[in-house]
């Protein structure tokens, strides 16, 4: 069960390849309003996986413009599917899309502001360099990239921020040291992070670390391939002879659904924790791919979010759903 969303018919009206695996698509809506959307807001897209519709998240490049909306998109080979289905498109597909939403709440007036992007977490922090540069603020970007041939939209972040671009490129052997960053950095800088889960993690930890309140990160993350693999992992269901197999492909959430084992769920990338349900015991070990709950709680393993976490072995949950309440 979801809250409803509300699709937008639309056609893709160019591409274009920004770096070996990452693909830029301009996308305009039949009935388009031009009017700005928050720095850091996404669109939803709906895909095709396996012939079956899903939703993936992808965020606006860039500030607003009457041309339409410009999504970037790793092309994640070791996955389900759904970059594979965007780079499959041609000018003039049609495709649904979603209004933008913003997740990355930016507060205009501090003196100083710190953005680290790591990968293709670069695509929300495009349009904060840019506003942030347009309004004169106090503005420094750490991108942290595999190598600069790897790396999208340097030539329009070197234009817009000159030396306030700092490249960390693995190649060259530039490490980003977080530690050493936020501990150089003054109480009340706000910081906008977009990385991947582990870099997110190093990233708070630095952060409290460094002495700076937890809410002056703000960040998102594209949802995380976790810190186990990806593989198959059996669900028992509390007080019942169910036992279930979740395969590679599928995540715990759909295949409780999807067999009558009802969870809510809304955001299904483990940001708003809506489909967590009780673990009952675990003979395995858990993976917490999500961003909802805290480290401590996760080390609990009381809870799981059923839509992006997974686990190796076989775990008892308690979705909770009783015959007599449906
Ligand atoms: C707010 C937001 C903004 C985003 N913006 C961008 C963007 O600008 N550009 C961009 O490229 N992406 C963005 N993403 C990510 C995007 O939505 C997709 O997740 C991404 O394109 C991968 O989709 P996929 O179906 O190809 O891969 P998925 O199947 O979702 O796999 C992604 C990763 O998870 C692992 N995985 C594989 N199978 C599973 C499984 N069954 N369950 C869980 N994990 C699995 C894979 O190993 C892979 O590393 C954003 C996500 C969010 C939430």
């Amino acid at each position: 069960m979801r809250f409803i969303e509300t699709w937008i018919p639309s056609t893709l009206v160019s591409i274009r390849d920004l770096a070996p695996g990452i693909r830029e698509f301009l996308i305009k809506p039949d009935r388009f309003d031009v009017t700005g959307y928050p720095v850091g807001s996404h669109i939803n897209v709906s895909v095709n996986v396996g012939g079956q519709p899903e939703t993936r998240s992808y965020s606006l490049v860039g500030e607003a413009s009457p041309d339409g909306f410009k999504i970037a998109v790793r092309r994640a080979d070791d996955s389900r599917g759904g970059s594979r289905y965007m780079w499959s498109l041609q000018p003039g597909a049609r495709l649904d899309i979603t209004q933008p939403a913003s997740l990355l709440a930016v507060d205009w007036s501090r003196e100083k502001y710190c953005l680290i992007a790591g990968g293709i977490g670069i695509t929300p922090i495009l349009g904060a360099a840019q506003a942030l540069a347009r309004r004169g603020a106090d503005v420094v970007l750490h991108y942290a990239v595999r190598s600069r041939g790897e790396a999208a939209y340097l030539d329009e972040l070197a234009a817009t921020l000159g030396d306030r671009l700092v490249v960390h490129a693995g190649d060259e052997g530039r490490r980003l040291d977080l530690d050493g960053l936020f501990a150089s950095l003054p109480q009340g800088t706000l910081a906008l992070f977009c990385g991947p889960m582990r870099m997110l993690d190093a990233a708070r930890h630095a952060w409290i670390e460094a002495g700076h309140p937890l809410p002056d990160l703000r960040y998102e993350t594209f949802g995380s391939s976790g810190t186990l693999p990806t593989e198959t992992f059996r669900v028992r269901l509390r007080d019942s002879d169910v036992e279930l197999e979740i395969p590679r492909e599928r995540s715990m959430l759909d295949v409780l659904n999807a067999t009558g084992h009802e969870v809510l769920f809304d955001c299904k990338r483990g940001e708003c924790g809506l489909c967590a349900i009780d673990v009952v015991a675990v003979d395995g070990q858990i993976d917490h791919r999500d961003v909802f709950f805290s480290d401590h709680e996760k080390q609990s393993n009381h809870k799981i979010c059923a839509c992006v976490s997974r686990a190796r072995g076989t775990i008892t949950v308690d979705t909770l759903l009783r015959a007599d309440a449906v």
